[in-house]
């Protein structure tokens, strides 16, 4: 199979701590951080790295990628799985909690490996929707005439191929009471070459509504390629939501959640959701107390208009809905 440009940028990504530090001009220290990174493997793509400022350690990109000796801290709050998604896989590669909606673990693989990543430690080699269990997955979906939404996550879908993305859409719009697919994703801010026309094209000829979250926790993760990425997406017809997570030493600050729901606009894109931290094991250094979080929401609602709030909510194991704080 051919090699395409975006497949390449994805392989010369930083695998190792230490390029990265060197590519910012910091010092490569910590040999701490290995170990981290033997528990959950460091990925960074180029694209996401230029991004950065050089020289400086406590940048908000870099944050949310960098290993952290602080992740070996056993914390027992702090969980392998913390949302329950064990619990919801209601067939292969399939996540089923929420009515009306099912979630496809379409892959384990990232563009970019998020240090508070809730799915750290999932189990993908037994629960992700491989080719040959793409069939049994969506069976599942055919026999049950409530679910309206197939939400297509993992891991990143967009690291699929093109043509297995096509041949997925169009399975899925087959089924009949399924009306539309949602794309989380967050390939469109860490790798903008991987919209092409190609991927466009997917989306313009399925009849499926298609909606697309993507992933943005900071303004600094736009530049002028993501934005036309996006503008692609949106000339494709899909309605571009963001999910954020609130990252202590990221996002943490009202003006730098201003700036992110003004980027996002500028980009497009109306935010969607403001996640408290999920609880996973090797995170506690990223989690922002729930009075803090409830203060920052409330000053946010104080300056800015209603559509650029987005929801805070938290996941709660077993219930019916993520909870809005
Ligand atoms: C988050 C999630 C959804 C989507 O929930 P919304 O509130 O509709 O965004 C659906 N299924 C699963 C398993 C989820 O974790
Ligand atoms: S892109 Fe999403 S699934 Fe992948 S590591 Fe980051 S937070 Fe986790």
């Amino acid at each position: 199979m051919q090699t395409l440009p975006w497949q390449n940028e994805l392989l010369d990504s930083f695998t190792q701590p230490e390029d990265l530090l060197d590519y910012l001009a910091l010092p490569s220290d910590g040999l701490a951080r290995y170990e981290a990174s033997e528990r959950f493997p460091f990925r960074v793509t180029r694209s996401y790295a230029s991004r950065m400022e050089q020289g400086n350690i406590e940048d908000p990109l870099l944050r949310q990628v960098l290993p952290l000796t602080e992740e070996m801290t056993y914390h027992p709050d702090y969980l392998a799985d913390p949302v329950g998604d064990r619990e919801a896989i209601a067939a292969p590669g399939v996540l089923y909690k929420y009515r009306g909606r099912a979630l496809l673990i379409t892959t384990g693989s990232c563009a970019i490996n998020c240090r508070f990543c809730f799915r750290r430690e999932f189990p993908y080699h037994q629960s992700q929707l491989t080719k040959q269990r793409e069939n049994e997955g969506l069976a599942y979906i055919a026999n049950d005439s409530t679910i309206r939404e197939v939400i297509l996550s993992g891991g990143d879908p967009l690291v699929l191929r093109d043509e297995r993305l096509n041949v997925l859409l169009q399975k899925i719009a087959a089924i009949p009471h399924v009306a539309r697919v949602r794309i989380h994703t967050r390939l469109p801010i860490v790798l903008p070459s991987r919209i092409t026309a190609k991927f466009t094209q997917c989306l313009t000829r399925t009849q499926l509504q298609i909606v697309m979250v993507i992933h943005a926790n900071h303004a600094n993760e736009f530049d002028d390629k993501v934005r036309a990425g996006l503008a692609e997406l949106r000339r494709a017809g899909a309605t571009l939501l963001n999910q954020s997570v609130l990252l202590k030493g990221v996002n943490d600050r009202t003006q730098t959640l201003m700036e992110l729901s003004e980027a996002l606009l500028q980009a497009g894109v109306l935010p969607y959701y403001l996640h408290l931290l999920d609880k996973a094991s090797g995170t506690a250094h990223f989690d922002v107390p729930l009075q803090e979080a409830a203060l920052l929401h409330r000053a946010l609602r104080e300056r800015l208009p209603g559509y650029l709030v987005p929801r805070l909510v938290r996941e709660q194991a077993g219930a019916p809905y993520k909870i809005m704080v």
